[in-house]
């Protein structure tokens, strides 16, 4: 018997079958849960009967872009969801075709960001303040610029609903 069964943003219910429960098709419409993520919630899930580690994994958001997908999980569930030599990831990034990220859910915006852009280095994080409100400023080498897998909309708009701030990619 399995005791766990694995978190996804889909509804449990959801998540184990073809159909969408009228909470999740809310969540679609409303954009909280996109085709993708319902499609990678399903996968996991799957595999989940086969890969028992995964059984107690959290995925809080599967989030993407035009080029890549980002994945969202709880804390120490990353090596969870990335695989045996990054086996999951390479599945999902193939089933995809878009670069995979798996980032720990993490209170600390660095290591977030870190994770988001690895193995490109951040080279500083700053803040800036203004009428509107605070935005983090993360300075990336020139040489760097195409290496990461998003571009300036892309990245402001996973880091907004990764962190719930405001960010600017800037390339020094
Ligand atoms: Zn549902």
């Amino acid at each position: 018997m399995n005791l766990y069964t694995m978190k996804t943003p889909l509804c449990s219910m959801c998540m184990k079958s073809d159909f969408l429960c009228s909470g999740c098709s809310q969540k679609l419409i409303e954009g909280d849960l996109s085709e993708t993520a319902i499609d990678v919630s399903r996968t996991l899930f799957k595999l989940s009967e086969k890969v028992p580690s995964l059984q107690t994994a959290t995925i809080h958001q599967v989030i993407t872009t035009a080029d890549s997908l980002v994945i969202l999980t709880g804390e120490g569930d990353g090596p969870k969801v990335v695989g045996k030599s990054g086996k999951i990831v390479k599945m999902l990034a193939e089933k995809t075709s878009k670069s995979v990220r798996v980032i720990e859910n993490s209170n600390n915006f660095e290591e977030i960001i870190r994770g988001l852009i690895f193995p490109v280095q951040v080279q500083g994080i700053n803040t800036l303040f203004s009428a509107g409100g605070e935005k983090k400023k993360v300075v990336i080498s020139l040489k760097d610029k195409g290496r990461i897998p998003f571009n300036d909309l892309s990245f402001r708009n996973v880091v907004q609903k990764l962190t719930n701030r405001e960010a600017v990619l800037c390339f020094e």
